[in-house]
């Protein structure tokens, strides 16, 4: 396992702010604008700038220490400086950084394909790679329609979706996401699709079986994501409803498009949530903990099926034409590659369902029936704890995560709930940790109405 980050001369939490500090966040806010942030009140809201990370711990400009129990928004697995990664990382560059995948390869990208390949339930698995979520599901997208074209099946055009969905910011992805996060702006740019309920509905499978016996011909695929639906705020499912979806879905000839951006390696207890649910998706995107939170990487993997169906002859409409200038970075794909070794060597996965237990048990005798909380749900180490303020617009979630900052634990929220995605390697004592400071912060907020 990693070693464990030393703690001593630094103090956990916002305990300094320094001139440094603000000068920092003054230079940032002339000239960085930050995602999903209203950049009016961006120094209001205290940001942490970070200047370097032990561990799991963040640090700060004046040196104060935040264990990151977001894991850096879903993407860290180890840990921050894992050495092996970092080894992995300046061998690569001392080969190549990056060269294109458009028409022509490069070693680290095969090699990280093949050590993938065994590894993903999609059956003879091919990747095209990319460098986010979004651009991992976009890609999926086209690669459905396009499929159906490529095999000249008429009238398989749209998509069916779900209610809660989140696959990410392009275009493409907010048609398919259920909307929210400010995307109804963009309401006369999204493309419709077939909307079955989301996870929060405990008939959502019901409900989508029964559109696709309806409107099946009409589906190039379904997309949806295993198991938990992240950005809904961990609206979970169980692993038969999604089985019953996938087969529905087969069964009427629909591509099952799997989003295991958030799920995939690890969060959820197995590689891939897939996994979980007996599911062999056609397509799967997959990002995020891909290279262990250090490099920007995602994949869309498809069967041989599909890939099978854009063969023709050279330069013809059936060629996939779509790729991203960075896609396939070599540097990304030896991380990712060391990265999915050390899953193994480190029996990451022991300790996800360790640690998955624990975060289970207390959050069913602390929280589930605390005054101040609505709901908890989770699977693996991925956990919602919706808080339940006694009237709407008092930012309990913003407000609950502000005071864990303070004690030295990073959470963010999703509306009012609290999100708990701590890294793959996180010690039983740093997982109560966690819990600890979230108790006391709900506590502090309550207490406050
Ligand atoms: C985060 C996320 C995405 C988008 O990934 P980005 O890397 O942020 O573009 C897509 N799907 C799911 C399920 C996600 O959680």
């Amino acid at each position: 396992m990693a070693a464990e980050p030393h703690r001593s001369e630094h103090p956990r939490g916002a305990g300094r702010r320094s001139g440094s500090y603000r000068s920092w966040v003054r230079r940032d806010q002339d000239v960085v604008w930050h995602g999903f942030t209203q950049m009016s009140c961006f120094a209001d809201n205290e940001p942490l700038i970070i200047d370097r990370a032990e561990g799991r711990e963040l640090i700060d400009v004046d040196g104060n220490r935040y264990l990151d129990a977001i894991s850096s928004l879903w993407v860290l697995t180890l840990g921050h400086r894992v050495a092996e990664l970092d080894e992995a990382l300046v061998d690569q560059v001392g080969k190549i950084s990056h060269s294109t995948c458009l028409g022509n390869g490069n070693t680290s990208t095969i090699e990280l394909a093949e050590a993938l390949a065994p590894r993903v339930p999609v059956a003879q698995p091919h990747f095209l790679f990319a460098s986010d979520g979004a651009a991992a599901t976009e890609q999926a997208l086209k690669i459905a329609f396009q499929h159906w074209k490529n095999l000249g099946v008429p009238g398989r055009t749209t998509y069916l979706a779900l209610g809660g969905a989140y696959h990410g910011d392009t275009v493409g992805a907010i048609s398919i996401g259920a909307g929210g996060f400010g995307t109804d702006i963009f309401d006369p740019l999204r493309f419709p699709v077939v909307r079955a309920p989301g996870y929060y509905d405990e008939t959502w499978a019901d409900q989508a079986c029964a559109l696709i016996e309806d409107r099946g011909d009409e589906l190039a695929a379904v997309m949806f994501e295993p198991l938990v639906q992240g950005a809904a705020g961990i609206e979970v499912t169980d692993p038969a409803s999604v089985g019953r979806l996938v087969e529905a879905a087969q069964r009427a000839g629909v591509l099952v498009i799997a989003d295991e951006v958030a799920t995939g390696f690890g969060r959820t207890g197995a590689l891939f949530a897939s996994e979980r649910c007996g599911i062999l998706p056609d397509i799967m995107a997959i990002g995020k903990g891909i290279t262990g939170g250090y490099l920007a990487l995602s994949a869309t993997v498809v069967t041989q099926k599909v890939f099978d169906s854009f063969l023709g002859p050279d330069l013809s409409e059936r060629t996939l034409y779509h790729g991203h200038s960075y896609g396939g970075n070599a540097l990304a794909c030896a991380v990712a590659k060391r990265h999915l070794e050390l899953i193994d060597e480190w029996d990451v996965l022991g300790n996800v369902a360790a640690r998955a237990d624990q975060l289970a048990r207390r959050l069913h005798t602390d929280f589930a029936d605390h005054p101040a909380v609505r709901a908890v749900r989770h699977v693996g180490l991925m956990a919602g704890v919706e808080l339940g303020p006694p009237t709407s617009g008092l930012s309990w979630g913003r407000r609950v995560c502000a005071a864990a900052v303070r004690r030295g634990v990073l959470l963010r929220p999703l509306g009012d709930v609290v999100v708990l995605m701590p890294p793959l390697t996180i010690t039983e004592d740093e997982l109560d940790r966690i819990l600890d400071t979230l108790a006391a912060s709900i506590q502090e907020v309550a207490a406050t109405e």
